[in-house]
Parts: structure tokens; sequence; C-alpha cells
């Protein structure tokens, strides 16, 4: 596969959106659904004249999720355990939002798959319980959404309900044994990293591997 990512932040709290693109079916997958990604999706589709195939969910805090109904017109998966969240957003949004969240009731779950076909794409899913209870990485080759997992230099929150720390550090030493130091990673915030970079520098991954 010959991949290629863009990504762009959106939303109230700085979320990433990533657009995977495999070069040579112009095929693309959608990773997580910020407040407002919907529209740029469209159009770089449109722009580069790709066939969206599906939406592919991190997890279900709704920073990730609040655009995901827009996408009902393709597959939407995500891992059963953060499912219910998905079907009563507006009920485990921590605070109350100044907007309205649609459930999306259909989304598809991962199953039991370590390696996904969709599309043109071979995804290769890495569970990483921690943050929330059914966060999964995806894994494209070289590359790996991570969501809330891991981001440079420091790690996803785990005092929100579902979360659980002990958890987290059993899937960030998971993460950083699956993949090779030069897999890039692709955090639900904040800039993209190297498994090697944050094996140096994220005091959290040492702490994991202790
Ligand atoms: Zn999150």
């Amino acid at each position: 596969m010959n991949i290629e990512i863009l990504g762009k932040t959106f939303g109230p709290v700085e979320t990433n959106c990533f657009i995977a693109i495999d070069i040579d079916t112009r095929d693309c997958l959608v990773f997580d659904a910020p407040l407002g990604c919907e529209s740029w999706v469209r159009e770089t589709c449109k722009e580069l004249r790709l066939n969206l195939r599906a939406l592919m969910l991190t997890h279900s805090h709704w920073d990730h999720t609040a655009d995901a109904a827009t996408f009902s017109d393709i597959p939407i998966f995500i891992d059963e355990p953060d499912n219910y969240r998905l079907v009563e957003p507006m009920k485990y949004t921590g605070w109350p939002l100044p907007f309205t969240i649609e459930p999306v009731t259909n989304a598809r779950f991962i199953g039991e798959e370590k390696s996904m076909q969709v599309g043109s794409f071979v995804i290769e899913v890495l569970r990483t319980p921690g943050h929330t209870e059914g966060g999964v990485c995806f894994q494209l080759g070289e590359n790996v959404i991570v969501g809330d997992t891991i981001f440079k230099g420091s790690v996803g929150r785990t005092d929100l309900p579902g979360g659980d720390y002990q958890t987290l550090m059993q899937s960030i030493k998971l993460l950083v044994s699956t993949y090779a130091p030069a897999t890039k990673l692709y955090p639900g915030h904040g800039p993209n990293t190297t498994v090697e970079r944050e094996q140096k520098a994220n005091p959290f991954v040492r702490e994991a591997l202790l």
C-alpha cells in the first residue's frame, strides 16, 4: 500500500481528523470525526477525486465523534465497548455542550479481527484500552492512528468515566512493543510523533516499560 495521510484540527478542544489515501486506488478512510470536519473531508474527496470508504473511530469521546452522524452514507467502525457513547452522545459529554451531537445507532463493530479489509486498505487493529474502554489504534503500513492513547510527550487522560491508568499503561507497553521504532504515530491531539521519539522522551512510556 502506498499511503498518504492528511490531517486537520477541528472543534473546541482541537481534535485531529485524518484522511488516509491509498495513492494507487484513490480509496480513502476518515479517522475520527471532530466537530466541523465533514465539509473538509467531503471537499478533499471531491478535489482529489477520492472514494471515501469508511469512518474509523479511535474511541467515542464527543470531541472525536461530533460529526460522525454526518457520515451515515459510509460504514462507521468502532470497538464495541465504546459504542454506548456513540448511541447516546449527549448523555456522556462530561459537561454541557453549546451544540447537539446526533447519535449513531448503526456503527459496525471491529470485532475480534486483528486485520480488517476496508475498501483497498488492510488495517491492522491494536486494542489499547485505558483512555476509554474500547480505544483502538489503527495501523496502515508504517502509520498508526492512535487516538488519545498516546501523545507527543504524554498519554491520554484516565480520570474520565471509563478511563483506567493501569490499563492505559499496559496499552502503552503493548503499543511500543508492537510497532517498529520508525513507525509514525498520529495522535488525536497535538503533533505527530514516532515510536522511537516517545521511547526516548515520553516519561509515561518509560514508566510503562519499568
Ligand atoms: Zn478522548
